[in-house]
């Protein structure tokens, strides 16, 4: 029987074909107990017509391994290609992706020469579930979905990491205060779960400050973890100031399935010139080298990978004349860890990882179960306004319905009737709050046929509704926010 862990392979686009090879040329050296199964995703699957850039045999591999290195893809702009990327991580439950970015100075060339800090990012909700609509001629919108389950599982995700792999500190980066809802549940269950690790430090920044602290400090932080977009743009930040995007790794993972890719992108500008920096694709080789248990190779090709970075050996992104003794190529940087393989760092701390510390945490997001009371209280109604003032159509809308009554109108989530505030509002995308009653605070049950009644009733006026989106309380607590100047 073979000792080796099947793993599914793809070079990926653009430079990934250059940087894969160089990576399993360096796991073979070092006898890295692996299968790979290569699988052609990306660029040429698209262009022959699988819109995810993946086709049927390539599920197939990744149902036998569970376990993906993968190249960087280029999706194709327009013509409704869906990432690959995205696809991958919400199809295989990819919740967690988990970004280690620490500087190598004084070898690489950083502002903060103490940086070393994990970004861990939630990965399959937020605004990239991608659902977007076009609803006017001129109003795009992108739907935010949090879940707190979603949210459930990635923090106690580093919780879980920040205790195996000894971290000190989770800080939580939202922007709750104006999000307080979406943005507000993943705050709350952030609370909610650090009580479970009282030996791990904890804070919250708001996204905007907290990105500025990572970008001027990054050496007070320590695990941060955060929803979608914003780990996406903070941890492209966090590796570019450690020292070069092309140097961070990531893995995504799932309960029973985890890729692992760099944090980069395809690089089109400089593929095919073979002087693309490996190390990424590497970093992210030796997380899924822990994964897979396989603790002994991740320690031997990290620490010959540090000691080539201390001989000066070095790629274009981090050459520098005061810190480098060579410029090396894609392939002569690899064949100068292989070289190494067996040494270890001087300067940098060697690297030891145990059988134990394995990466592999599941996180299933149960915790709360409780029976909440939901009652329909309103609805709001978005209509495509193309003609009539806040006042005219107020004034349409305000005897409309014997059951419901119009509280407010907003537009853009700024209240335009009763009482614009302003002196040009923009009305063309509207939303119309019907309640049963006005009392926030006594807000009374309405059906879903109340609401039926109210869309013929706006058929009948001529008015063009784009969607709805019914109001609830939850155990009597609002389910929706005020508009602004309600
Ligand atoms: P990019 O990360 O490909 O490149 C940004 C900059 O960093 C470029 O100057 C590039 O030359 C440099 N760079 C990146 N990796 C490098 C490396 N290993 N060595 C040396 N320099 C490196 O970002 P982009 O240009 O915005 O995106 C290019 C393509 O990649 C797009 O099609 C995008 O959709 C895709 N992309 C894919 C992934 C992924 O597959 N996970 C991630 C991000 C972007």
């Amino acid at each position: 029987m073979s000792l080796k862990t099947p793993i599914t392979v793809a070079y990926g686009d653009g430079i990934g074909p250059e940087i894969m090879t160089a990576t399993l040329k360096i796991l073979t050296a070092a006898n890295a107990p692996i299968e790979p199964e290569i699988i052609e995703v990306g660029e040429k699957l698209y262009l022959q017509g699988f819109s995810s850039g993946i086709p049927d045999s390539a599920w197939e591999s990744l149902k036998r391994t569970k376990i993906l290195l993968k190249g960087p893809i280029t999706t194709p702009q327009g013509g409704g290609y869906k990432s690959l990327n995205v696809t991958l991580r919400k199809t295989l439950g990819l919740f967690a992706n988990v970004r280690p970015c620490t500087s190598y100075a004084p070898y690489i060339k950083t502002h903060h020469p103490d940086m070393d800090l994990v970004i861990i990012r939630e990965n399959e909700e937020g605004t990239y579930a991608g659902i977007e609509h076009q609803q006017t001629d001129e109003v795009y919108q992108c739907l935010k979905l949090v879940t707190r389950p979603g949210c459930e599982r990635v923090i106690h995700y580093a919780f879980e990491y920040a205790r195996k792999f000894n971290r000190k500190k989770v800080t939580c980066l939202t922007k709750d205060n104006i999000m307080k809802m979406s943005d507000g549940i993943f705050h709350q269950v952030f609370n909610e779960i650090a009580l479970d690790y009282p030996e791990i430090q904890t804070e919250h920044f708001i996204i905007d400050i907290g990105t500025a602290l990572v970008a001027a400090e990054p050496e007070r932080f320590d695990v941060i973890v955060t929803s979608n977009l914003y780990g996406d743009i903070l941890s492209d930040v966090a590796a570019q100031i450690a020292g070069s995007v092309g140097m961070a790794g990531s893995a995504n993972v799932g309960n029973h399935v985890a890729m692992f890719e760099a944090i980069h992108g395809s690089a089109p500008t400089i593929a095919g010139k073979k002087i693309a920096n490996p190390s990424g694709l590497l970093n992210a080789s030796i997380q899924m080298l822990i994964h897979i248990n396989q603790p002994e190779t991740a320690t031997l090709i990290e620490n010959a990978w540090l000691r080539t970075l201390e001989d000066g050996i070095h790629t274009a992104d981090i050459y520098s004349e005061k810190y480098s003794k060579q410029k090396a190529n894609t392939d002569e940087f690899a064949d100068a860890v292989i070289a190494r393989l067996g040494q270890k760092p001087s300067h940098f701390k060697a690297v030891d990882y145990k059988q134990d510390v394995r990466a592999k945490i599941e996180c299933y997001g149960e915790r709360k179960k409780s029976v909440v009371k939901k009652e329909l209280v309103g609805v709001d109604i978005f209509i495509d306004n193309p003609q009539l003032s806040p006042e005219e159509l107020g004034a349409k809308l305000e005897k409309i319905n014997e059951t419901l009554q119009l509280i407010v109108i907003t537009s853009r989530g700024l209240k335009v009737w009763p009482n614009c505030m302003i002196d040009a509002p923009y009305t063309r995308h509207c939303s119309c709050r019907f309640q049963a009653t006005k009392d926030i605070k006594n807000l009374k049950s309405i059906s879903h046929q109340d609401i039926i009644a109210l869309l013929q009733q706006f058929d009948a006026l001529g008015l063009d509704v784009i969607k709805t989106e019914n109001l609830y309380t939850f155990d009597g607590k609002l389910g929706f926010s005020l508009a602004q100047g309600q």
